[in-house]
This record gives structure tokens, C-alpha cells and sequence, in this order.
């Protein structure tokens, strides 16, 4: 099987050896020393701003998105946030469930966001801002500069799911601004998944401490507290722990963020100059190196998705809901190489031949 999807996504030998280990019990000095070289090498990476602290949650990506939603915004604020497609939905979900007040920007599918749509939100009052910087389900990123400045003019608070981007497409927690960036084990960081990690600003941690929250496991301050010393206050997914641990040193060794965000970039843009000439419309404004969303024009893109499945061993990302039939996604995170492109393509092309991708 070679998984071009967009998570869980294939990981280094070394990773799945982890895997392959008796899972260690926790509450030791060894695994506390783990947990805070995870947590220094994560706002290394996420170039966190000075003071900042990091939390491992036990649970996918949406557990850190709703524990975002639920310890920083109280039904005191007013939210924007950027609805671009399901991952956008579930935040308006989530300020739902939690009485967060919030208004929306929708945007269309493939569309980028812009200046434009923010001006008519300049001075309304807004506290806060949620955007998903990747919407992985059509392949959109936003600007998080032009996200950054406006949230700067006007006072907001703001948190970043930056579930799919992070690693694959450049960030700057500080410069950004952002007060809250969230990712995954089983996006770029290429872990099985399970754990989701939240970097956050020191003024996300007072928001924190001052927020009573009506929830046991995600309430993030004793999540802080437990991870001063290294621990966190329920039996996380130890083994998934070690082998981020595993994953971070290894993309430190190797240069840092910017050499895996480069080798990402390097990986997509392989990817996009061989599907030149194929049937099929890249179909975002402004794509993440992570992912490449595709739009067949004349056939169902789940059949092409089926079939490269069941005849080739090769997996690309189907799409839910209204574009089940028309896009499909092609990942370019976990431990991929240019060779794998090769073959991918090669697929495609046999597809082509036989009348199945037109
Ligand atoms: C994958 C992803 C999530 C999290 O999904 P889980 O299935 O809960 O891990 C959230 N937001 C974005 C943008 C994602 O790509």
C-alpha cells in the first residue's frame, strides 16, 4: 500500500519499531524527560512566542479544537471564524454546543480568503478569532499574515487549527500573532494517531487559569499544571508520545522545521508537475504543500479513488458529502518520497488508458 491521504499517514521505520514495543508504564523521570523535550521541540517548531507552554491531549485533532473553544472563549466574546468547509463547520459546531457567540465568514469551495471578506468586520466588537489555516477538506489555505494583522488591529484573541499545516506549510506562532496553534499526531508530525497537541501563548494560559471550565478531561489547567513536571493528569497514549518524541528529534536532527517543511514543499510541487496534462483541475485558490485537491471532470473521482484502492494498492483522500464524486485529494505528508509520486502518476495514466479518469 503506498497512502497518499491526508491522515493517518505512513510513518519512518523507526516510528513504527516504537510501535512494535511494549508500551512503558509513566510515571517516571524518564517519560517526564520525554515530555519536555516534546514540548520544548514543539515551540521550537511552531516558533511559539517567549513564555508559551504546550499540552498533549489524549484524543484526535477536535478533542484540542473543542478544548480550545471551551478554556479560552467564556459566552462573554464574540467570535469570528472562518467557515470554509467541514473542518470551519465543526468550530461553528463547537461555539454552538459551548454558547460562544460567533459570526461567520463562509466562503465558497477552493476559495482563498481575502482582505475583502475581513473589512466588513473591522471595529464590530469581535474578541476573538478561530480559523482552520488549512481547511483540509478542500485543500484552501488562508493567510495567516493577512489573519494575524487584523486580528492585531483589533484586539482579537486568536486560535489556529493548524492540524494539517503544521510541518508542511511555513508558520510563525509569534510573528503571526497567534495565541493558540493546534496540530496532530497523525498529520505531518506522521505518528499513529490519537494525540493532539496545543501550543499556546502565555496570554492563552491566563485565559486559562481564569476560565472555570464544566469538563474533567479537557480542562487545560490541570493539563498546565501536570505539565510542569513533565506528566499530564490522565494516562495519555504513552506509546503515540514516544514516538512524536522519536519523530521530533529526528526532524531536529535533520536540520529543523525548515528542512521538513522544504522536503513537503518539495514533495508537492514533484507531485503537481506530473499530473500535466491529465483530466483533472487543481481546485483551490491557494493550495498547503500538504495536500492537492483534484477535480475530475468527466467521471466520479470516488470510482478513481476506488479503483486506484483495490487495483493498485494506492490510497488518495476521498471527499465527503456534496463533492463525493467530483474531488479527491492527494496528501503529500507522512514518509513519502518522489518515487511514490512516480507511481502515483503512473496510475493515473493507466487509469486514463483504460477510460476509468476522463
Ligand atoms: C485532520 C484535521 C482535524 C482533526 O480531525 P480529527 O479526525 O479529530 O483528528 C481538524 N482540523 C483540520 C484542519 C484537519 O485537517
Amino acid at each position: 500500500m503506498i497512502n497518499f491521504t491526508v491522515g493517518p499517514v505512513q510513518s519512518s521505520a523507526e516510528v513504527r519499531a516504537i510501535g512494535a514495543e511494549h508500551v512503558p508504564y509513566f510515571r517516571t523521570p524518564e517519560f517526564s524527560a520525554v515530555m519536555l523535550e516534546n514540548e520544548a521541540l514543539m515551540q521550537r517548531f511552531a516558533k511559539a512566542p517567549e513564555g508559551a507552554r504546550t499540552v498533549f491531549i489524549t484524543g484526535s485533532g477536535t478533542a484540542s479544537m473543542e478544548a480550545a473553544v471551551m478554556n479560552v472563549f467564556t459566552p462573554a466574546d464574540k467570535v469570528l471564524l472562518v467557515n470554509g468547509g467541514s473542518f470551519g463547520q465543526r468550530f461553528h459546531e463547537l461555539c454552538e454546543i459551548h454558547q460562544i457567540p460567533f459570526e461567520e465568514i463562509k466562503l465558497e469551495t477552493g476559495r482563498a480568503l481575502t482582505a475583502a471578506h475581513l473589512a466588513a468586520y473591522e471595529n464590530k466588537g469581535f474578541t476573538g478569532f478561530l480559523v482552520n489555516i488549512h481547511e483540509t477538506s478542500t485543500g484552501v489555505r488562508y493567510n495567516a499574515d493577512l489573519i494575524g494583522d487584523f486580528c492585531r488591529r483589533n484586539g482579537l484573541f486568536l486560535v489556529v487549527d493548524a492540524i494539517s499545516s503544521f510541518l508542511a506549510d511555513k508558520f510563525d506562532m509569534a510573528a503571526v500573532g497567534a495565541d493558540v496553534m493546534i496540530t496532530g499526531s497523525q498529520k505531518a508530525l506522521a505518528c499513529p494517531p490519537g494525540v493532539s497537541v496545543m501550543v499556546l501563548s502565555k496570554r492563552a494560559v491566563e485565559r486559562i487559569e481564569g476560565n472555570q471550565v464544566r469538563c474533567m478531561y479537557l480542562d487545560l489547567k490541570s493539563a498546565l499544571k501536570n505539565g510542569e513536571r513533565g506528566q499530564t493528569p490522565f494516562t495519555p497514549a504513552v506509546g503515540t508520545l514516544l514516538q512524536i518524541h522519536a519523530r521530533l528529534k529526528a526532524i531536529e536532527a535533520a536540520g529543523g522545521v525548515e528542512v521538513e517543511t522544504a522536503k513537503i514543499a518539495a514533495l508537492a510541487a514533484d507531485f503537481r508537475s506530473r499530473i500535466a496534462g491529465l483530466p483533472l483541475t487543481v481546485c483551490s485558490e491557494s493550495m498547503s504543500n500538504a495536500v492537492t485537491p483534484l477535480m475530475t471532470q468527466n467521471c466520479s473521482a470516488y470510482d478513481v479513488f476506488t479503483v486506484l484502492k483495490d487495483e493498485y494498492g494506492i490510497w488518495v483522500c476521498p471527499n465527503g458529502g456534496e463533492y463525493k464524486e467530483r474531488i479527491f485529494r492527494v496528501g503529500h505528508i507522512g514518509d513519502l518520497t518522489v518515487e511514490d509520486n512516480a507511481v502515483l502518476a503512473d496510475a493515473l495514466h493507466d487509469l486514463v488508458k483504460r477510460g476509468i479518469l476522463r
